[in-house]
């Protein structure tokens, strides 16, 4: 079989194969020594995308309109980009062996690709319920969303079952943006979920209780404390209903799925450290194993700022890992040194009108500011959250750029606070002042 050899191989097509690509064309990359090798058949794109404007009735997002690195405001990556710079875009092509000793990844037609540099960038799978088991969770019309191909799958389904019912298992950051496009979608939409309140891994109860109000008033119903145990589904094998572990039954015409993912590591265990679930890193993004460097979603990397090793599954992570580690590939070649990577949590998420952006730790106490009515026609709030005396985390829903920036400046500089009162007082205009 075809063996081909390149200096560099980023494994994976997603964001951060994409900024990975990007930063070594900015550093200069000689004709036919990059390759970036992706499962997908479609160059790299801002995944955010896929659940949110990509859904729309009207409007939708199509590539090549989100192709990386527009996300963050860059540079668009066409095809051709590619071409251009002598990259070889590796497309629909899956690989299924990784011998990090002899230094070769396999792909499931049997071509051999040998690199003296890998970048694992492999990303996150999703998780599925047929994975626990779940009677007739393998049905017609059970959605999950990780790559375009689920999108286009659900769009077919969103256009056949016009105006149905459609079921929302998860109240994650994919539970609550696909509750909103289902509805825009005009969907008669249910969302359930085991926990009391919604985005329970970042959200207080505070928080969540005006985005469970705005998603009521919406029209979403939302019913916690439960999960589905089955799914009923008709003569054609298309889901018909839901069942709950309370007994209670759901009609459903879809069911959208977002119960969490699982980082992309199968191709590599026993050959690479690992940590917390995740390939292991130091603040280069080298792993255990030399020349073998990983980047986005599947790594476990030092948070400098924490003083602890986490694993970060967000778009901004991807990007600026993927930035940070072909810069100290490109600095050990010269003999350079580079900073270690130093970075500050950010998240984010949009769903009908709202949009928010949470910088730090969700850690310590927390304080509630602004206007959280769910009813008000301006809502505009922010939270932070206050560990050891200092100021660690702050959520904005809302904000402006100019106000992003500044919860941001909160977040990084963790400034020490006396009076718990006087921060909730003071809200936004704290951060402002900074
Ligand atoms: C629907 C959706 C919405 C999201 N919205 C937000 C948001 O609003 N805000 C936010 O911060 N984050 C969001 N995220 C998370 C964000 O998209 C991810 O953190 C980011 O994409 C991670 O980048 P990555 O390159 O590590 O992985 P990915 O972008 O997932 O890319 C991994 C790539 O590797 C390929 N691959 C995997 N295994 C193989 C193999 N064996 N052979 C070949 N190719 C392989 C995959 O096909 C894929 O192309 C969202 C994610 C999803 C799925």
């Amino acid at each position: 079989m075809a063996e081909k050899h390149y200096k560099y191989v980023i494994l994976g097509g997603g964001v951060a194969a994409g900024y990975a690509a990007r930063e070594f064309s900015k550093h200069g990359v000689n004709p036919g020594n990059l390759a970036v090798i992706s499962k997908e058949g479609v160059a790299p794109y801002e995944r955010p995308a896929l659940s949110k404007a990509y859904l729309f009735p009207e409007g939708a997002a199509r590539l090549p309109g989100f192709h990386v690195c527009v996300g963050s405001g860059g540079e668009r990556l066409l095809p051709e980009w590619y071409t251009e710079k002598g990259i070889d875009l590796i497309l629909s092509t899956e690989i299924v062996k990784a011998d990090l000793q002899s230094k070769r990844l396999t792909s499931a037609a049997g071509t051999t690709f040998k690199y003296d540099i890998l970048i694992i960038a492999t990303g996150s799978t999703v998780i599925r319920l047929s994975d626990f088991g779940v009677q007739g969770a393998d049905s017609n019309n059970i959605f999950y969303l990780r790559e375009i191909d689920d999108a286009d799958k659900l769009i077919e389904a969103i256009n056949t079952k016009k105006n149905g019912k459609a079921v929302i298992v998860g109240g994650g950051y994919i539970g609550l943006e696909m509750a909103a496009v289902m509805k825009i979608n005009n969907f008669d939409v249910t969302m359930v979920y085991p926990e009391p309140w919604c985005m329970p891994r970042l959200f207080t109860p505070e928080i969540a209780a005006f985005y469970e109000g705005f998603y009521a008033n919406k029209g979403i119903k939302i019913i916690k404390g439960t999960v589905a145990v089955g799914f009923d589904s008709d003569a054609n094998g298309e889901v018909k209903a839901v069942k709950l572990k309370d007994g209670r039954q759901l009609d459903a015409d879809i069911v959208v799925v977002g119960v969490g993912g699982r980082p992309l590591t199968t191709l590599f265990k026993g050959q690479v450290v690992e940590e917390k679930g995740g390939i292991k890193t130091d603040g280069f993004f080298k792993t255990s194993v030399p020349d073998v460097y990983a980047i986005g979603d599947v790594v476990t990397f030092p948070l400098k700022l924490y003083n602890e090793m986490r694993r970060v599954e967000h778009v901004d992570h991807a990007r600026k890992s993927a930035e940070q580690a072909v810069k100290a590939i490109k600095a050990s070649e010269e003999g350079k040194a580079i900073d270690e990577y130093d970075y500050l949590p950010y998240f984010y998420s949009r769903s009908f009108n709202l949009s928010w952006q949470f910088y730090g730790d969700n850690v310590g106490d927390t304080v509630m500011f602004g206007n959280s009515d769910p009813s008000s026609p301006n809502p505009k709030f922010g939270s932070y959250w206050i560990n050891e005396g200092k100021v660690v985390g702050a959520f904005l829903e809302a904000g402006s750029a100019d106000e992003n920036k500044a919860i941001a400046k909160v977040a990084r500089l963790q400034p020490p606070i006396q009076d718990v009162n006087q921060l909730s007082e003071a809200g936004l205009s704290f951060a402002s002042q900074l």
